[in-house]
């Protein structure tokens, strides 16, 4: 076993670390969190491996002035870490902005900070397990609930009230009941710029590098190529270092945390390796669908009190019957304006025809390919998404007293008209008053998830059920999405898993 000097450590590519007790696939929100959690277990000899750089551990709205950061998300040609290690064989969803953000963080630099619980709708069995539901929801370990105990660690984080959004009274608006949206993000002291949480925060040192809690090392520029499985057991793992070409690790534990299509990638080769699929994907594949819109409010008249509210994010949830909820954030526009996005976040259920497959002509550990269908029920939602943001901007127009300009949308998809409708540059040439719609495309929300659904393809406790000894983190394993956003339920899911692991649960 390696001494905590040893352990306590970032590496880069080419120094070899050739066993551990337990393999983090991926240093991004899911993955991190799990190795912090193990480390406050006491669990040591983990091994983070990630494929990307570990020097720049800044989220973009740290590092960057806004619209920078803006481009870098919605022009990933822009960001040097940005990576599609798949292949869409339904664009144009899963291409655009869809991928992943290849550096030590992954898109725990990027995310918004919006946490929010799953709905009770989307936790109902028979979809959820109930003992996770119970973890999540009512009491962990013989105490607060997961999402309790996370929600009150990232308000401490943020520097906010413990209950949150929750706590603050609701403020109608175009008939709505808004309240603030609750975001794990912190202002940088002194600067308009913010971060969001990401257990990275714990491991900055003093001088800015990486420095992982005790038992934890982190090797990054490492790329993991395959699960190695023999004799139907878990072995380890294969990895491509350029400094040292191929290689392998010993692991009884590997722990799959490199981003859903990355993650079920690797299952599926390993589960193809160790005969247990009879073809080599998964399916059940499904991210957010978000339509909204944009529009310009003209500059209220000298000495007249406009009712919007104060810049700011604001959610309601809709009605359950659209598996959504209604989000607005207001900007100042210039010149007296007021900018209001406005989105829907609904539910795409996971579909057996939304599949990760790996092409395996040259074997088991090929590239992913990815397919992605609307069920009817999805279509559904589509059209009652779009009746609720109509009769929220006709509320909104008819309280401000200007024109309901009729709101029109273009087909679902349409790559014409999408989310990048909010880069700046579209924005700034947008007519006062009138609404732009736009939807986006699946994949591109980045909460891809539900293709290794716990309780079916893994246990309740993230083993997968045909291969013990492999486990998996992150959306992935959500065996259906909800409407809210993933990340407070992936961190909690990640504790849960660590306690497993440390054999604490
Ligand atoms: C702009 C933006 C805003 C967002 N806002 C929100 C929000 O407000 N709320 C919310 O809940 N969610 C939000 N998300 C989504 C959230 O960030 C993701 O759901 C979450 O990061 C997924 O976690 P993950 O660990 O599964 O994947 P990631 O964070 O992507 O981490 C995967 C890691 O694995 C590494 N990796 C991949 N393949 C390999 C391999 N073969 N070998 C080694 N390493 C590998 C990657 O480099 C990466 O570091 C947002 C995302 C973006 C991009």
């Amino acid at each position: 076993m390696p001494s905590n000097s040893e352990t306590n450590a970032v590496r880069g590519a080419g120094e070899r670390e050739d066993a551990a007790r337990v393999v983090v696939v991926g240093g991004g929100l899911a993955g991190l969190e799990l190795a912090a959690a193990l480390s406050d277990q006491g669990v040591e000899d983990v091994l983070v491996l990630e494929a990307g750089p570990g020097e720049d551990l800044d989220h973009i709205h740290r590092a960057h002035p806004r619209d920078r950061a803006t481009e870098l998300v919605f022009a990933p040609e822009r960001d040097p870490y940005f990576r599609r290690p798949w292949d869409s064989a339904s664009a144009p969803h899963y291409t655009g902005i869809s991928g992943l953000r290849r550096r030590l963080g992954g898109r725990s630099l990027y995310w918004h900070g919006v946490v929010l619980p799953l709905e009770d709708w989307a936790l109902a069995t028979p979809w959820w397990p109930a003992d996770v539901v119970a973890d999540l929801t009512r009491s962990w370990q013989g105490g607060p609930s997961l999402y309790e105990r996370v929600g009150a660690d990232l308000a401490e984080w943020s520097g906010t009230a413990p209950e949150g959004a929750a706590g603050q009274q609701a403020r109608t608006f175009g008939g709505q009941p808004f309240r603030p949206l609750p975001r794990a993000c912190r202002q940088v002291p002194g600067d308009d710029r913010w971060e969001a949480y990401s257990a990275l925060d714990r491991w900055r040192g003093e001088d800015g590098t990486a420095v992982p809690p005790p038992g934890v090392r982190v090797r990054c520029g490492t790329e993991v190529l395959a699960v190695d499985v023999r004799d139907g057991a878990v072995r380890g793992v294969l990895v491509r270092d350029p400094a040292t070409g191929s290689g392998s690790i010993a692991a009884d534990t590997v722990v799959l945390c490199a981003g859903t299509v990355e993650s079920t990638r690797l299952a599926v080769q390993a589960l193809t390796t160790a005969g247990k699929l009879a073809a080599p994907r998964l399916g059940g594949l499904a991210d957010h669908i978000v339509q909204g819109f944009v529009v310009r409010l003209p500059a209220a008249p000298p000495g007249a009190a406009r009712h919007v509210p104060d810049p700011g994010s604001y959610y309601v949830p809709t009605d359950p019957a659209t598996r959504s909820y209604l989000r607005m954030d207001v900007q100042p526009a210039g010149d007296g304006e007021l900018l209001l996005d406005v989105r829907t976040t609904g539910e795409q259920l996971p579909n057996p025809d939304s599949v990760v497959e790996v092409l395996t002509a040259a074997g088991p550990a090929g590239p992913a390919r990815v397919r992605t269908a609307l069920r009817p029920e999805d279509h559904e939602v589509i059209e009652a998404q779009r009746t609720v943001l109509r009769d929220f901007w006709h509320a909104v127009a008819t309280e401000l007293g200007t024109d309901p300009v009729p709101m029109e949308f273009t087909g679902f998809g349409d790559p014409g008209r999408d989310n990048t409708a909010v880069l700046p540059e579209r924005i700034g040439s947008q007519r006062v008053g009138v609404p732009e719609t736009w939807t986006s495309l699946l994949g591109t929300e980045d909460h891809e998830g539900g293709t290794l659904p716990l309780g079916d393809v893994l246990t309740s406790r993230h083993e997968f059920a045909g291969l013990p000894g492999l486990y998996a983190a992150g959306p992935a394993v959500f065996p259906r999405l909800g409407a809210a956003n993933p990340s407070l339920t992936a961190l909690a899911l990640s504790r849960r898993l660590a306690a497993f692991l440390a054999g604490a649960a």
